[in-house]
């Protein structure tokens, strides 16, 4: 039993949590979700009967990502002419196989970051593959940091792999090598897949920017956004089962919000119809070695969602 009155907190918030009590200290506004596959529509209040929402969370992206998602739209409550919008989707659904019509899920509506346009800016591309988007990338200089790169890191691993890990952006190693994670922390990531039972050529490994930030700064608005087009169609070429968010700037660029990955860290959301999974950053485990076991919680959600077989332990 622990004695430490912060100990014992701790301890009382995690049973909070296993109880889902969070739930009910959240922001939370009654909704209408309206799902879109091809012609099949499903409209209906986003409540969800309790197995689904231990389940999985919608996170109510920006509009413009309601009106972009078939199968995946989220209507904010009033917003009639969004919830037309999304009837009308603007994107090709992804396959019926794996863009699964779910159950209506609670949707928590966080605020939207203004500026970003991962959603409006990927039109999609008919047999596209990743040697296209490689090729139509080319020798980019649409942002400022095509200044400073020596190679631009596009991503590494299977084209069909069903799990995708997203990164920041490429650091030292990876800029010189031309290859995402193969630094100290892409070591680490490296531990965590083979963890998982998992080699690196069966995931496929890829950042939100694809040139290195100088000094390893935070990649910026209009460099995410820029490059955000193309992160989506190889999520869309690849189409894999989970998708697993490593830190804030991957989290906050997919789901559309600058809201704290605290908040949802480590639960299944949804992003475009694929499970999106937020972790830490294998940069930030390496300065906070305690947190890896969360990390390994979470991965053993993913496991069980590709159905992996579990471990006892997570790599150290
Ligand atoms: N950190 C990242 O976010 N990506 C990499 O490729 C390497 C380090």
């Amino acid at each position: 039993m622990s004695d430490s009155p912060w100990m014992r907190l701790e301890e009382w918030f995690r049973y909070a949590n296993d109880l889902e009590l969070g739930q009910f200290y959240l922001d939370r506004r009654v909704t209408i979700e309206v799902k879109v596959r091809g012609e099949e529509r499903v409209s209906q209040a986003a409540i969800a009967p309790p197995s689904m929402a231990a389940s999985t969370r919608t996170i109510a992206p920006a509009p413009a990502a309601a009106k972009s998602a078939a199968g995946v739209s989220v209507t904010p409550p009033g917003a009639a002419a969004v919830a037309s919008a999304a009837l009308k989707p603007k994107y090709t659904p992804m396959s019926p196989s794996k863009s699964v019509l779910k159950a209506p899920l609670p949707v928590i509506n966080l605020p939207a970051a203004p500026g970003f346009s991962l959603f409006d800016e990927a039109p999609i591309i008919e047999n596209d593959s990743l040697e296209k988007i490689r090729e139509d990338i080319g020798e980019c200089t649409r942002c400022k940091l095509h200044k400073g790169r020596n190679n631009l890191v596009f991503g590494s691993g299977s084209s069909k792999a069903e799990l995708v890990f997203i990164g920041e952006g490429p650091g030292r190693d990876e800029d010189a090598q031309g290859l995402p994670f193969v630094g100290r922390s892409g070591k680490l990531l490296t531990a965590m897949i083979e963890g998982m039972g998992l080699k690196r050529e069966q995931v496929y490994i890829c950042n939100v920017v694809k040139c290195r930030p100088p000094d390893n700064r935070t990649p910026e608005k209009d460099e995410v956004a820029t490059c955000s087009p193309f992160l989506l169609r190889q999520i869309r070429v690849i189409a894999p089962k989970a998708i697993v968010c490593l830190g804030a700037v991957a989290a906050q660029a997919l789901l559309a919000t600058n809201q704290s990955v605290s908040r949802y860290r480590g639960e299944w959301l949804d992003f475009l119809g694929t499970k999106l999974m937020v972790t830490y950053h294998p940069a930030y485990l390496l300065r906070n070695p305690s947190a890896k076991g969360e990390v390994w919680k979470d991965l053993q959600k993913v496991m069980a969602e590709l159905g992996l077989k579990k471990k006892m332990s997570g790599p150290r």
